[in-house]
C-alpha cells in the first residue's frame, strides 16, 4: 500500500477523479490494495478522530474529504463464476470490468448508463440500471457484502442471463421539447421497458432498453436528429465513459408527475439563467418503490444549488425522497 501526504508526488493524482470542479483535500491518502490496508486506514482515522471517505472514480463526489481518504482504485479485482451466475467485485472495480468478464458467458450485471462508474458506490445507492424497470435495483441482487466498518471491501452479486437487448435513442431539437415531453409522458409503458428523457442544451434525448421487443413509433412526434433503435449486445447499451468534467447535480423522487407540472419543470429548467439539464426516469415495474419518477438536474458548473432548488420547487408537493446516487458536488 502507498500512503500520500499533501505535497507528495502522486497526491494530486490520487485525490482526483471524474469530477474536475472539486477535489478531496485529505490530510492523508491510503491507496489501499486489500482489506487489511482498509483496516489500517480506518484505524488511523479512528485513533486520530478523523473522518474517513472512500474515493473510487470520483463520479459521486459530494463533499470533499478533509481527513483520511481511502483510495480504492488499486483494489479492483473482479471474479465471475458462470456456474452460480455471480460476480465478486472489489471496492475499486468499475462496471466495465464486470461487463467484459460476464459477457462471454451470456451474462450481464445491472449496471447503468456509464460503464466507468464504480460497482460499489453505484450499488450502495440502489443502482438504477439501464434495465431497471425490468429487473429492479442492482442492490436487490447483492448476495454478500464484505466490509471493514462502513467501508465495503467487496460485493458479491447475481448476474443475469442477458446477452442481447433491444435498445436505442431518439434525439430531437429542443424546439420540439413540448411535443416530445408530452409523447414521453403519455407512453403506455410496458413494465419491461426502461426509458429516460434527458435535455442537453439544444437537444432532447430519449433512451430506452429492454430484453424484450417494444415499440417507440409514438415517440417520433418531430423530426429526429438521431434515430437509432435495434437489437445489440448488452455492452453497447451500457454506456460509454465520458471525459472527466465539472458538474453539479441533485435529484428528487416523486410519487406523481402530472403533465402540466412536467411542463413547468421543463420551462423552469430552461429559464434558470444557467444551463440546467433535466433527466427523467419513470420508475415502477420491478423497481419496488413508492416513487413513480426520478427527476435529476445537472449543470456543467458549480454554485448552482439555488437554481436547482428553484426548479425542484415546481414538484415540491410530489417529493417523497431523494436517491443517494445522482448527487454531485452538493453537501
Ligand atoms: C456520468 C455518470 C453516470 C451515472 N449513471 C448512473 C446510472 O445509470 N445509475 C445509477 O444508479 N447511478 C449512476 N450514476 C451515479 C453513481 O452511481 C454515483 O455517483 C456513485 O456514487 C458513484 O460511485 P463511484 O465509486 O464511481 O464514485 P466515488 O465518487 O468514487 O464514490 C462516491 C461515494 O460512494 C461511496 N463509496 C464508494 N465506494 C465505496 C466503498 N467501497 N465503501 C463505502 N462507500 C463507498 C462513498 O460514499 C463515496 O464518497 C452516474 C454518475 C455519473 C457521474
Amino acid at each position: 500500500m502507498r500512503i500520500f501526504y499533501p505535497g507528495d508526488t502522486g497526491y494530486d493524482d490520487e485525490r482526483s477523479g471524474f469530477q474536475t470542479g472539486l477535489r478531496h483535500e485529505p490530510q492523508v491518502i491510503f491507496a489501499v490494495e486489500n482489506a487489511r490496508d482498509v483496516e489500517q486506514a480506518v484505524h488511523h482515522a479512528e485513533t486520530r478522530g478523523l473522518d474517513h471517505t472512500v474515493h473510487t472514480t470520483g463520479h459521486g463526489l459530494t463533499t470533499p474529504a478533509t481527513g483520511v481518504l481511502i483510495s480504492t482504485r488499486r483494489m479492483n479485482n473482479v471474479e465471475i463464476d458462470p456456474t452460480t451466475r455471480t460476480a465478486r467485485a472489489e471496492a475499486g472495480a468499475v462496471w466495465q470490468q464486470v461487463i467484459e468478464q460476464a459477457s462471454p458467458h451470456g451474462l450481464a450485471p445491472l449496471s447503468g448508463d456509464a460503464s466507468d462508474v464504480g460497482v460499489v458506490g453505484y450499488t450502495l445507492g440502489g443502482g438504477f440500471s439501464v434495465l431497471a424497470r425490468e429487473f429492479g435495483f442492482a442492490s436487490d441482487r447483492v448476495r454478500k457484502t464484505e466490509k471493514v466498518g462502513d467501508v465495503v471491501t467487496a460485493l458479491e452479486f447475481d448476474l443475469l442471463e442477458i446477452d442481447q437487448v433491444h435498445a436505442g435513442e431518439l434525439h430531437f431539437d429542443a424546439e420540439h421539447a413540448e411535443a416530445v415531453f408530452e409523447a414521453f409522458h403519455s407512453w403506455d409503458l410496458p413494465d419491461h421497458v426502461t426509458p429516460t428523457l434527458t435535455t442537453l442544451g439544444d437537444v432532447v434525448r430519449l433512451t430506452f432498453a429492454s430484453t424484450r421487443p417494444f415499440d417507440v413509433d409514438h415517440l417520433r412526434v418531430a423530426p429526429t436528429l438521431i434515430d437509432e433503435f435495434g437489437r445489440k449486445p448488452f455492452a453497447e447499451a451500457a454506456g460509454k465513459p465520458l471525459p472527466p468534467h465539472t458538474y453539479q447535480g441533485d435529484n428528487v423522487l416523486l410519487d406523481d408527475l402530472p403533465l402540466d407540472v412536467l411542463h413547468r419543470v421543463r420551462q423552469a429548467a430552461s429559464n434558470a439563467g444557467v444551463p440546467v439539464f433535466l433527466g427523467l426516469m419513470p420508475l415502477g415495474g420491478a423497481l419496488k418503490t413508492e416513487a413513480t419518477h426520478l427527476l435529476k438536474l445537472i449543470s456543467p458548473l458549480l454554485g448552482v444549488e439555488q437554481q436547482h432548488e428553484e426548479v425542484f420547487d415546481e414538484v415540491r408537493s410530489f417529493v417523497v425522497g431523494r436517491s443517494r446516487n445522482f448527487r454531485y458536488a452538493v453537501g
